[in-house]
């Protein structure tokens, strides 16, 4: 095939894959500039020639939010755009990335700046974020990525929502008449708030994010009883309990076993002995190459009444990586990237469900049970959709006012701005592995129930499954219509910012037609 040029720039032919391996696109164009202005050109080339342009990350995501076909489309490499560009103190801790920067480099980056005293622990940080380490910025920023953490002292910032509220300002390249131009975007104009998490629908070049003081943390794992750990209420013991006393938490439960995983993080002071020196050193889950993960997700699909005694040995391993009385030490950076790219390769039905801070363990019991009383009926008549677990994680919910930056716009269609009077986020995903028999089943029928167990206080989680029906994710239109109401306030500043239609993903296509 030809190899041609977008203006200055050269293309080239590539294949993208993504993460669980249910996207394939062969034969995409494929440019990697090295300024910005190279990306401008390649954008201008695009808008005059009648493409579509989409930058790439780290391709991890499972809903179609870059590309699903080659046609029409030019892909941004954005490997020659990384790293951190310039860090300030005044008027609050700020640090600017190029959009290609993964969160491995950047949170290496920043303990390595100067806190001035701030804190004992190396540098700056970001209060929460996702646990992999090759996820970047730009990507992260589509869709409003989340960690797991509450702000439990007054000395902290106010700032555990998503990684889409920490954004003071952006470097985006947008339509002005039928020009692509360079603008730069602040944190208090009313047109950031559409583009603070867009979907696909902007082009990103640099961000500068607010930063907190980087800390120590301590890390643990329990196996309490599921019926504490998911209690009616909020008794000790229970993920809410777990959740104040140690502000980062995460549990997961896999079908049919008595004892679930709940992993926290402490922030704590520098503690003598074994400290955890690089990420990925502590790890939730075994290391399990794409062979394995591909015979096993085979294996499973033609055998599911293995499951249950597959999910019990995967906690044995579990155990085995992360026994009950041990403990771990070291610095955010090392400690909050744990997930490896090598491990099982599952797809996730996934929602942020909304609530006060006394409602969390209410919410989290409804999800739990649910999620139980639903395995036990599957499995009463032969099924076993779900092969891997229910996941949980707890933010606060997205606060602009934490920013310390006046007029600061909320991030419009970020899964963590705050419904009503929610002060928190549960953060669920429901697990499985891709071609699972009636896992789509499970997963409409989960949904269903939660719109109605949770009506208005309840949004997906963009980069994951939802909208499920039979036919898989994305599908159901009663689910996308919702959905494609509650996006439209953004979808006129997306229009005027991009005249000429070059930016855009399959996902947002089926989200913007009525
Ligand atoms: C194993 C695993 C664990 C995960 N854990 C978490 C988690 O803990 N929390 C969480 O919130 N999410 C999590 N995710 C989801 C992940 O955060 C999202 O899928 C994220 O969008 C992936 O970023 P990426 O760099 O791979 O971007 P890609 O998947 O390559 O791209 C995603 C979107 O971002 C766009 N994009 C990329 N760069 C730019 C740019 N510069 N300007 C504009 N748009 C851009 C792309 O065009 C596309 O629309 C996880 C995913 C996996 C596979």
């Amino acid at each position: 095939m030809r190899d041609v040029s977008a203006g200055p720039v050269h293309l080239e032919r590539r294949s993208f894959e993504n993460w669980s391996r249910m996207i394939r696109v062969d034969d995409v164009l494929t440019a990697t500039p090295k300024t910005e202005d190279e990306a401008l050109s390649i954008v201008q080339w695009a808008a005059d020639q009648g493409y579509r342009v989409r930058p790439v990350g780290s391709f991890l995501g499972w809903s179609p939010l870059a590309f699903v076909d080659a046609a029409n489309i030019i892909a941004i490499d954005q490997s020659q755009m990384t790293g951190l560009t310039g860090f300030t103190y005044e008027p609050v801790p700020a640090a600017t990335f190029r959009a290609g920067t993964t969160l491995a480099e950047a949170v290496k980056a920043l303990e390595e700046i100067d806190n001035r005293g701030e804190s004992e622990a190396p540098g700056w940080a970001w209060p929460d974020y996702p646990g992999i380490p090759a996820v970047t910025l730009g990507g992260m920023l589509a869709i409003g990525a989340h960690g797991a953490g509450i702000r439990q002292r007054d000395d902290q910032a106010d700032l555990f929502g998503t990684v889409s509220n920490l954004v003071l300002g952006f470097r985006a390249i947008v339509s002005d008449g039928d020009t692509y131009v360079i603008r730069e975007f602040r944190r208090d104009e009313p047109d950031a708030a559409a583009l603070l998490v867009h979907l696909g629908a902007a082009y990103l070049l640099s961000v500068t994010m607010r930063m907190v003081p980087n800390s120590f943390v301590g890390r643990k794992v329990e196996y309490p009883n599921w019926q504490v750990a998911y209690a009616p209420a909020a008794e000790k013991g229970s993920i809410q309990a777990l959740v104040e006393e140690h502000g980062r938490v995460q549990a997961l439960w896999f079908p049919f076993t008595e004892t679930p995983v709940v992993q926290h993080f402490t922030d704590e002071p520098f503690v003598e002995g074994p400290r955890v020196t690089e990420p990925l050193t502590v790890r939730l889950s075994p290391n399990l190459p794409v062979a394995f993960t591909t015979a096993y997700t085979r294996l499973l699909s033609h055998l599911p009444w293995i499951t249950p005694l597959v999910e019990r040995s995967t906690l044995s391993e579990m155990r085995h990586l992360s026994p009950p009385d041990a403990e771990w030490h070291g610095t955010t950076g090392n400690m909050l990237l744990y997930v490896q790219r090598e491990t099982l390769r599952v797809v996730s039905l996934a929602y942020a469900v909304h609530a006060r801070r006394d409602q969390v363990q209410e919410v989290v019991h409804a999800l739990a049970t649910k999620f139980d009383e639903m395995l036990h009926e599957y499995a009463y008549a032969g099924h076993d959709p779900i092969t891997s677990c229910l996941e949980l994680r707890v933010t606060d919910v997205d606060r602009a006012e934490g920013l310390g930056i006046p007029g600061a716009v909320p991030a419009m269609l970020s899964a963590g701005m705050p419904i009503n009077d929610s002060e928190r986020v549960v953060w669920f995903d429901l697990v499985t592995t891709p071609g699972t028999p009636l896992a789509w089943q499970f997963y409409a029928e989960y949904e269903s129930w939660l719109w109605t167990r949770f009506p208005g206080y309840l949004r997906p989680e963009w980069s994951k499954a939802w909208a499920v029906s039979p036919d898989g994710p994305w599908t159901d239109t009663v689910i996308l219509e919702r959905v494609r109401q509650a996006i439209s306030p953004a979808v006129q500043t997306w229009d005027r910012l991009d005249s000429k239609g070059v930016y855009g993903s399959p996902l947002l296509d089926r989200l913007r037609r009525p």
